[in-house]
């Protein structure tokens, strides 16, 4: 039994079901029932939400989001070994903790909240932590399906998402998050606090998206930040060339100086640029003939 629940404590779940911890997985086990709860409260209040956690593994996230009083949990894990152990997690709190075998990137989360109130809570397997967040960001319409996303990543990636500009770590990722939600660093987690333990240390990012977030196309934008930060130490006048355009004009267009470099550009400039190219390209583009309707 454990602190939070009648269920055995974890480290007899991993033994009981044979879950040694697979590196391909990216399987880095919370046991610590207490941290576990630490995450799920960082969400917020769970009692109307369906949460959805990717990778429980053999569940102490998933227990603690239970504990809680999510509403109900859907968990999605891509080890099978670890389905037993969730199925008994999934009997102690009945018709509360929907388990799919299945990988979380092929995953489509928006029609399983059914319309309903949701957020996603995850310990994510590092190597697909960042296509993961790319994802949900991107999703269409906006705003999306989740309230909010509370995430654990390694603290370098975690910097990445919540950096400003002037910073080092600032570029494609802090402005896509930025456009569309607020991101904090919730806490930090030693690499002592899993089994096994990573090499690095890791962080609880707390994402909340925007409801309106400014007028942009998403795709324009990921251009422009792409050939900006693509040399992220040459002025914008040289870097935005690749993008097959005058350069300068676009740069006027959108209020911003040539000299400048990426990494001092905010979002809301990222968002003109992006706006400018596409009348800039609207501009461009060769009229349509208008052919006389056929009798
Ligand atoms: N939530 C558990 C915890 O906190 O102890 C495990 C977290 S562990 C860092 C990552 C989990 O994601 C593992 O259980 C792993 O099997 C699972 N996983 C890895 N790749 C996945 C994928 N593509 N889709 C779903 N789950 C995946």
């Amino acid at each position: 039994m454990s602190a939070i629940d009648e269920l055995p404590p974890l480290r007899d779940v991993i033994r009981t079901h044979g879950l040694s911890a697979l590196k391909s997985l990216g399987q880095n086990f919370l046991l610590d029932l207490n941290l576990t709860s630490r995450v799920a409260r960082t969400a917020g209040a769970l009692e109307e939400m369906t949460v959805f956690e990717v990778g429980p593994g053999p569940g102490g996230l998933t227990r603690a989001l239970l504990a809680l009083g999510a509403k109900r949990v859907v968990a999605v894990e891509r080890d099978s070994r670890c389905i037993a152990a969730l199925n008994e997690v999934a009997a102690h709190y009945p018709g509360r903790l929907e388990i799919i075998e299945g990988d979380a990137l092929a995953t489509d989360f928006a029609p399983l909240a059914a319309g309903g109130r949701a957020c996603i809570v995850a310990n994510l397997p590092y190597n697909i932590g960042t296509p993961l967040l790319v994802g949900w960001l991107s999703a269409e319409p906006w705003p999306p399906f989740y309230e909010s996303l509370t995430l654990m990543f390694q603290r370098e990636v975690a910097e990445r998402i919540v950096a400003t500009p002037g910073t080092d770590h600032y570029g494609r990722l802090a402005v896509l998050t930025g456009w569309r939600a607020v991101a904090r660093i919730a806490f930090d987690v030693a690499p002592s606090a899993f089994v096994p333990p990573p090499k690095v240390t890791s962080s609880v990012v707390h994402i909340v998206p925007r409801p309106v977030p400014l007028a942009c196309d998403r795709r324009t934008l990921e251009r422009v930040t792409e050939a900006a930060f693509g040399q992220r130490r040459k002025m914008l006048r040289q870097s935005l060339k690749s993008l097959g355009i005058d350069a300068l004009a676009l740069l006027e267009a959108a209020g911003i100086e040539p000299t400048e470099r990426a990494e001092q550009v905010p979002v809301e400039g990222f968002v003109a640029l992006a706006n400018a190219l596409v009348t800039l390209r609207a501009g461009q583009a060769p009229r349509q003939s208008v052919s006389p309707a056929s009798s």
